[in-house]
């Protein structure tokens, strides 16, 4: 068995997009589902410190104001049981499929971490041996990093969006740790590889025993927390196949990657990873996609060789169009002739809320904080206009007024929530 998940991931609802649907290609795969015991707890422990286990079973919603962690009946359970699932994969050279994720846990639980998984599990299993953790996330692994200062054995490897802009927004340095910051805009299928293989070919000068990955699917364009060009979910499976070749002992660990795109980006990795040959999947590949054609916005067939090929057939988008700031992608198709970035003001939330639009948003189920500050647009003429239609396309809602439609990316708690208008003809 090369899959291990954690007991009980679904009972845990999970901050925001960190839901239990991230691990849904489950379905398709077969895995073990692994339990915490005490040796568990022992070696969480040993990494952070025995008051941390008891800091995070004793915290509650109302005595944390930290909106990207979610204290529930389950969040302990579920997140020792993530590091459980993690020490299994590290033993038996797998991919740990688990939440919540781990790399930005360190003396504090965040940004949907609560316990730092892959660290546990290679202080756990592999004590004494020289290990290489590569994060291939799209954020920073601070709370890794962090850690893995104090570790002589261990040495850190990442590619991720400059946390001086983005999410961690906090950094360390150790020499001989490489870090590449960029700018997530400029980042596509092939520089990833480029950034991956550049990675490598450091970690290979350190000779490592044992490979440990950090893998995180934010780096997808689809992704609603961050603005990476990545559109091949192939991408991925060759990630995954450069590290089978040059590494005989490595494990997985998932962390982030929250876009609809998620399961069939991780089949892929795994597939690369491990090989078609090695994955168990719970019915033929043929039947899983068929499975998936029924999912709206891409079509998937199978190759010669057996290779689950996706096309995006359906997600109209213009990526590589005004991406500042990591912003959401824009739909094709609604007769949009121009548009203008807006930034809503306190003042102007305020107002909408007047109008009843957003708690008609609240309704449907959507939250939506303020940022940004303000540009030129004339709110008092917009909201003089009837509200025609309100759509939802992805995680993008969709707002047409008389003469404007008004996108809003559903709300980001990593890295706040985007809105554009754009002017129709
Ligand atoms: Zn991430």
């Amino acid at each position: 068995m090369k899959v291990f998940y954690p007991k009980g991931y679904e009972t845990y609802k999970g901050p925001k997009f960190e839901n239990p649907s991230r691990l849904s290609f489950l379905n398709f795969i077969k895995g073990k589902e692994v339990s915490y015991d005490t040796s568990t707890l022992k070696a969480i422990e040993r990494l952070h410190g025995k008051d941390y286990i008891n800091k995070i079973k004793d915290l509650k919603n109302s005595e944390s104001n930290n909106l990207d962690l979610s204290f529930e009946k389950s969040t302990f359970l579920v997140g020792a049981n993530a590091v459980a699932a993690t020490i299994e994969a590290a033993r038996n050279f797998g991919f740990a499929a688990v939440r919540p994720p781990g790399h930005h846990a360190s003396s504090q639980p965040r940004g949907f971490c609560y316990f730092n998984n892959i660290l546990i599990a290679v202080n756990h299993v592999f004590p004494n041996k020289k290990v290489a953790i590569l994060d291939l996330d799209a954020h920073y692994g601070d709370g890794t990093h962090e850690f893995a200062l104090k570790m002589k054995n261990i040495r850190y490897f990442s590619i991720h969006a400059n946390p001086e802009k983005y999410y961690p927004y906090r950094k360390f340095k150790r020499d001989n740790d490489v870090l590449i910051d960029v700018e997530p805009e400029k980042v596509n299928d092939k520089k990833f590889i480029e950034y991956v293989n550049e990675l490598i070919s450091q970690i290979k000068r350190f000779q490592p025993d044992v490979l440990a990955l950090s893998i995180g699917f934010d780096t997808f364009f689809s992704d609603p927390v961050i603005g990476f060009l990545l559109k091949k979910p192939s991408t991925y499976k060759e990630v995954g196949e450069i590290l089978r070749e040059e590494f005989n002992k490595s494990f997985a660990v998932l962390e982030g990657g929250y876009s609809e795109h998620l399961p069939l980006l991780i089949l892929n990795f795994l597939e690369g990873f491990f090989g078609l040959e090695n994955i168990q999947f719970k019915e033929s590949p043929k039947k899983v996609v068929k499975r998936f054609r029924k999912k709206k916005g891409a079509t998937y067939s199978l190759s010669n060789s057996g290779e689950i090929i996706e096309t995006i057939t359906n997600i109209k988008t213009v990526s590589t169009y005004n991406r500042k700031e990591g912003m959401s992608y824009v739909l094709k198709g609604d007769s949009v002739v121009e548009f203008q970035k807006i930034m809503i003001t306190d003042k102007q939330f305020i107002e909408w809320k007047k109008v009843g639009l957003l708690n008609k948003l609240y309704n449907m189920g959507y939250e939506f904080d303020v940022v940004y500050e303000p540009q030129q647009i004339e709110w008092e003429k917009l909201l003089k206009q009837n509200v025609n239609d309100i759509k939802v396309k992805g995680d993008v809602i969709i707002i047409k007024f008389d003469k404007h439609s008004l996108f809003l990316k559903k709300h980001s708690l990593v890295d706040g929530y985007v809105v554009r208008l754009y002017e129709r003809d």
